[in-house]
């Protein structure tokens, strides 16, 4: 999970980063209120997850607490790389001598960590790194042997910052190292890290990327979600424990095993191609055990996508075999009665299917049709749904 930069500022509070005064504000009078808190200047950012609001207009500087309403009014609302401002943070102005960079990360393809620094930073960070390469310090952490004064001393050294300061820099690595491994972080990025002209070092922008992995650790994570940026059907199929995206086609899939429904993914849409460019409308495997309840869920969520049109169940019976899918498919369509409404394709394969198929005759409901093979079935919920 990416932060927002508000988010990200106040975990660099929590764990002694030096930052300034900051609130968020939703409104041009709460960002007013902040600002007037705050007293003096103050600067009106954008909060949206993306970089380069400074470079967009999402960064401004403003005099007073009215002007910080009028800068608000003007960033709230705006379109920053396809990201709407719904938020702006207020934060105290800071005098700027000097803007550098500092980053740890988790470098996968290396399988380490690994810390950047630079006294190039400041918006143009991307273009240093690109041109400059010599002025961006990369040094490798070990997971083990962690980071240690002297190591953070060593890399501020080498990425040549003023040495009256370095000793001030390479405590805020140490801080930040203390965030990403205690908050079980993959991105602690810090840009603009500033020298103000009465010489401290601030923390002006903060970039954090969580592991969602390590969220069982981390209870107050929860709190830091942004339930609006969060597709309703998703949210639905999260407190479900369902592995279910949306897409933006109108064949709604279930199939068992994060392979399979890939592939039907695929399959669908060539199939659909015959149909006027029918598309999958989204992504849902329920795992190995199929029971009914999963089925049930799984469809609900499916059958509530008004841009569904037909439904297309796709199953290889393994461990769970095809009979207790069927049974499942069956039981769901009666816990949903009547909210039950589009065509359900379903193609069963694999372990017992013989019996699975005869449940699913038997049963003759009127919104199912079942097909031997995957290219068939994906053909015809394709159909169905162009109808
Ligand atoms: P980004 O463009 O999304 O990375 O947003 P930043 O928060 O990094 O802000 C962009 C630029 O705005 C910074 O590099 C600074 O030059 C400037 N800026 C941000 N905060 C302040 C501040 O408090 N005072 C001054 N004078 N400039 C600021
Ligand atoms: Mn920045």
């Amino acid at each position: 999970m990416d932060l927002f930069e508000y988010q990200a500022r106040d975990l660099f509070e929590k764990h002694g980063v030096p930052v300034l005064a900051g609130a968020v504000a939703t409104t041009a009078d709460e960002a007013q209120a902040a600002a007037e808190k705050i007293g003096g200047k103050v600067v009106v950012k954008a909060q949206v997850k993306v970089g380069g609001r400074g470079k967009a207009g999402g960064v401004k500087l403003a005099e007073n607490s009215k002007d910080a309403r009028e800068k608000a009014d003007a960033i709230l609302g705006m379109d920053i790389k396809g990201h709407i401002v719904k938020k702006v943070m207020i934060a105290q102005a800071a005098p700027i001598e000097s803007e550098y960079y500092l980053a740890i990360l988790l470098d996968r393809s290396n399988r380490t960590f690994l810390v950047m620094a630079s006294v190039a930073g400041g918006m143009d960070i991307e273009q240093v790194a690109h041109e400059t390469p010599e002025k961006l310090v990369k040094v490798p952490v070990n997971s083990n042997d962690g980071l240690s004064k002297s190591d953070a001393l060593k890399i501020v050294n080498d990425a040549k910052f003023p040495a009256d300061i370095a000793d001030q820099v390479a405590e805020t690595l140490l801080l930040i190292w203390k965030v990403f491994t205690t908050e079980d972080a993959t991105l602690v990025e810090i840009n603009p890290l500033v020298k103000t002209s009465d010489g401290r070092i601030i923390a002006l922008d903060g970039k954090v990327t969580l592991d969602d992995n390590a969220s069982f650790r981390h209870p107050d994570h929860e709190a830091l979600i942004d339930e609006s940026a969060a597709d309703p059907l998703e949210a639905l199929a999260k407190a479900k424990d369902l592995n279910y995206v949306k897409l933006n086609g109108q064949v709604g899939i279930i199939g068992n095993g994060a392979g399979l429904v890939m592939s039907t993914l695929d399959v669908v849409a060539y199939a659909g191609e015959k149909f006027g460019g029918v598309k999958p409308a989204n992504f849902l495997d329920i795992g190995g055990g199929a029971s009914a309840q999963v089925m049930a869920d799984g469809l609900s969520i499916i059958l509530g996508d008004p841009d569904v049109k037909s439904v297309f169940v796709n199953v290889f019976g393994g461990i769970t075999a095809c009979d207790a899918v069927a049974n499942g498919i069956v039981q769901a369509l009666e816990m949903l009665g009547s909210k039950a409404t589009k065509p359900i394709v379903v193609r069963l394969d694999g372990n017992n299917v013989l019996e699975g198929r005869r449940i699913l005759n038997e049963a003759k409901h009127p919104l199912v049709q079942q097909l031997d093979t995957m290219d068939g079935a994906a053909s015809r919920a394709a159909e169905l749904a162009a109808k």
